[in-house]
């Protein structure tokens, strides 16, 4: 090789050296679901094993993500996400916070199951204290199968939460080229690639054309401005979530607070509302979600607010149950309760 070549290749080596060194560092916690799932066959694409493969499978399977972000990975558990608990999900938004409190980590990626991607998403947007990206991340096809949506998804929620752009929106989720904010976003299909959507407060953005494209952002408070603090938790206190049908009957857990699905705009059937009257009047929080996807449920007939129900506002029931257990946290006044659903 001629001197010349040499100083080329020396300067060269320099220049990726450095590119290298300047990438957002961007940790992956791993938790399994689809996205690490297996299957016999390439074309089987639901009984499959969900969270079979660890992290470094994944990350070795997508090169294309060391040219966006100086990635590394992590193992947090590795299960279907149908199994996720409070035991995992406290110890998930520790081991959150503790990494975006150092300095080296410039980004978190979490892949997840797409079951209950939704909760541990708006969970951590409500206890997670930086305003570096957090991004969760599924996949519907597990990654055996032809046309595995996984790597992509991987590859983009990578890319987000290395870029710039993505700090101080809140806990996002990004699936099939599109970034949904924590708080709005739901799973609307059982087995479409096209799942995760925020009926009508829509999308904050896509990633398309090669381009991260933000266009909104959540009014709702979240993360930095949040006032909630699982560093001392080891529990959290016990939800349930009734949903209401046709011949609704009154019987209760023992619960300290519930949220009831109700039909309509957070109605309750006669025999089933006397029961959560008694329940509050015990001092049990009594909130009213519905199992309708689309609208706020509002204050509705006189009857449900002198029994000092609580409304969801348009949080659904799985996640006016992760807000409710985090505001009993920190108090059982109604009116206290009711201020939170009405700012996060
Ligand atoms: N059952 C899987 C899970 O939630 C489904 C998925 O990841 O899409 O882990």
């Amino acid at each position: 090789m001629s001197f010349r070549k040499i100083l080329l290749s020396a300067a060269l080596f320099t220049a990726t050296a450095v590119f290298a060194a300047d990438l957002p560092a961007v940790k992956i916690l791993a938790t399994g679901g689809t996205i690490a799932g297996t299957a016999a066959s390439n074309t089987q694409t639901t009984g499959y094993k969900a969270g079979d493969l660890g992290i470094q499978t994944l990350i070795e399977a997508v090169p294309a993500m060391k040219d966006y972000a100086d990635v590394s990975g992590e193992q947090i558990v590795k299960i279907s996400s149908n199994n996720m608990d409070t035991k995992t999900l406290l110890k998930l938004a520790k081991r959150v916070n503790e990494l975006l409190a150092d300095p080296k980590t410039d980004g978190i990626v979490i892949t997840h199951g797409t079951d209950t991607l939704e909760e541990t998403a708006y969970f951590l947007n409500l206890v997670a204290k930086s305003d570096k990206p957090v991004i969760l991340v599924g996949a519907m096809r597990p990654a055996t199968a032809i046309s595995a949506d996984g790597p992509m998804n991987l590859l983009e929620a990578v890319r987000v939460a290395a870029s710039k752009e993505a700090k101080g929106k809140g806990v996002m989720i990004v699936m099939n080229d599109e970034i949904n904010g924590a708080r709005d976003v739901t799973k609307t299909n059982t087995t479409n690639v096209s799942t995760f959507k925020s009926p009508e407060l829509g999308a904050l953005g896509y990633i398309s054309g090669g381009k991260i494209r933000f266009y909104k952002e959540s009014t709702k408070r979240h993360t930095v401005n949040s006032e909630f603090d699982v560093s001392k938790l080891d529990t959290l206190p016990r939800v349930d979530i009734i949903y209401s049908h046709i011949d609704d009957d009154p019987v209760m857990a023992g619960a300290k607070g519930i949220v009831h699905a109700g039909t309509g705009n957070g109605s309750i059937a006669d025999p089933t509302f006397e029961a959560l009257k008694k329940a509050a009047a015990n001092g049990t929080v009594v909130v009213r979600s519905a199992r309708v996807p689309n609208g706020a449920t509002t204050v509705s007939v006189p009857k449900y607010t002198e029994a000092g129900l609580l409304e969801s506002d348009t949080l659904n029931p799985q996640k006016a149950r992760l807000l409710l257990q985090l505001a009993l946290t920190k108090t059982s006044d109604p009116k206290e309760i009711q201020r939170m659903f009405e700012e996060y």
